[in-house]
């Protein structure tokens, strides 16, 4: 299986997560912050190790403001219901994943708040800030952007958007699904107010676990209220980060595995694994370009910074109909169809027929992507 839809979540996973989880449902299956004996003390250091290196990744300013949810979806969910109040406005770009979108078309369903979709002009990152410029009004308290298109590869000027957003004294909360363990993110950097971070891409974690990074004094109302083992006599959640939005049992194996999911990303380089990915969509691009009846979507990659992940299409195809025929064929796993952003499909013209998709891994080789190449060269509309 040659598995090119890392941009769904990261296959395989480095052999020291398969062993960390492992370990984990071995020696720490106790419950952390909840008892005084030994598995349940040894489970809390084995969170507080990976918490720790999440914030030095990331920088965060401190552990308290790293918090563990189940994805990058529950991350973004904890932070739109949790800032927002009836008669906010929010706005978003036109390149978000449906984990932004359908929150907030609920909250604007449920008359609560109103929110603008910010077109995007990929390649001049003036017109796309103008564009935020431009939605923002009197009511709006948050501006929610991805780093990096799940379809497109397409990068946002987000460190403007930020600043824009400051400058009218609204909150930015990241969408760093894409990004994170690919392009660097330095909280002591940037003044993203909210990161949100899937584990299982970019940082190898298992599925189940994510992340949010909180940057800003701002106190969340939380998702999900319930115990966490602090300040248990107060019916009311804590005030405090991390216990005020981490809710019930956590999930020991998964943070375990994003732990060591985060040590294989030191150990290789962000900047070493972005230039890996990046080279091998780079060549790509420039096969498909040769190909007369592949669709492409985005100016070379050579020209303009991109996250690894490429969308085409074959002329008159379904993008299905080709994932399908991948698969069967040559044993190569793709993602075709919307990718749950139907947003950037309607930028881009695709709405209709979706695209296939191409994200590559650090796992991800030279060889691969050449048999990937003769599959769409050989490709029939008989296949
Ligand atoms: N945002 C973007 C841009 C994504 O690509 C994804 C995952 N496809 C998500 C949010 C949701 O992430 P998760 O699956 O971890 O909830």
């Amino acid at each position: 299986m040659i598995y090119l839809d890392n941009a769904a979540t990261t296959s395989p996973k480095p052999q020291s997560v398969i062993r960390d989880v492992t370990n984990a449902l071995k020696y720490y299956s106790a419950n952390p912050g909840r008892g005084g004996h030994t598995p349940s003390i040894k489970a809390a250091e084995a969170v507080y190790k990976t918490r720790t290196a999440v914030k030095d990744l990331f920088r965060v300013s401190s552990e308290e403001n790293v918090i563990f949810t189940s994805g990058c979806t529950h991350s973004l969910n904890t932070v739109i219901k949790g800032v927002l109040k009836k008669g906010d406005h929010v706005v978003i770009s036109s390149m978000e994943h449906n984990a932004v979108l359908r929150p907030l078309h609920r909250l604007k369903e449920k008359g609560m708040i109103d929110y603008t979709i910010a077109r995007v002009t990929p390649g001049d990152n003036d017109a796309t800030v103008n564009a935020f410029r431009d939605a923002i009004n009197s009511k709006t308290r948050l501006i929610v952007c991805t780093h990096a298109s799940n379809v497109f590869g397409t990068i946002l000027p987000v460190e403007r958007i930020c600043a824009l957003a400051h400058a009218y004294g609204i909150l930015f909360c990241l969408d760093a699904a894409q990004s994170a363990g690919v392009i660097p993110i330095d909280l002591s950097e940037n003044a993203y107010d909210f990161v949100c971070c899937a584990g299982h891409k970019g940082l190898y974690g298992p599925t189940g676990i994510g992340l949010l990074l909180v940057n800003s004094d701002v106190l969340l109302d939380p998702l999900t209220e319930g115990g966490t083992g602090s300040d248990s006599v107060n019916p009311s959640m804590p005030d405090f980060y991390p216990d005020r939005l981490e809710s019930g049992t956590l999930n020991i194996t998964g943070i375990c595995g994003l732990g060591a999911g985060i040590r294989f990303v030191n150990h290789h380089g962000i900047d070493k694994i972005y230039r890996h990915e990046s080279r091998l969509i780079q060549r790509l691009y420039h096969e498909l370009s040769s190909i007369s009846d592949v669709e492409l979507y985005t100016a070379d990659p050579k020209t303009i910074p991109f996250a690894p992940v490429l969308s085409f299409n074959i002329k008159d195809c379904e993008s299905e109909k080709v994932s399908e025929y991948l698969n069967r064929r040559y044993g190569v796993a793709v993602r075709a169809g919307l990718h749950c952003a139907p947003l950037a499909h309607r930028m881009m013209g695709t709405l209709d027929r979706g695209t296939v998709r191409i994200a590559p891994s650090i796992f991800t080789t030279d060889q691969e992507i050449q048999t990937l190449k003769i599959a769409i060269k050989n490709f029939s509309y008989n296949s």
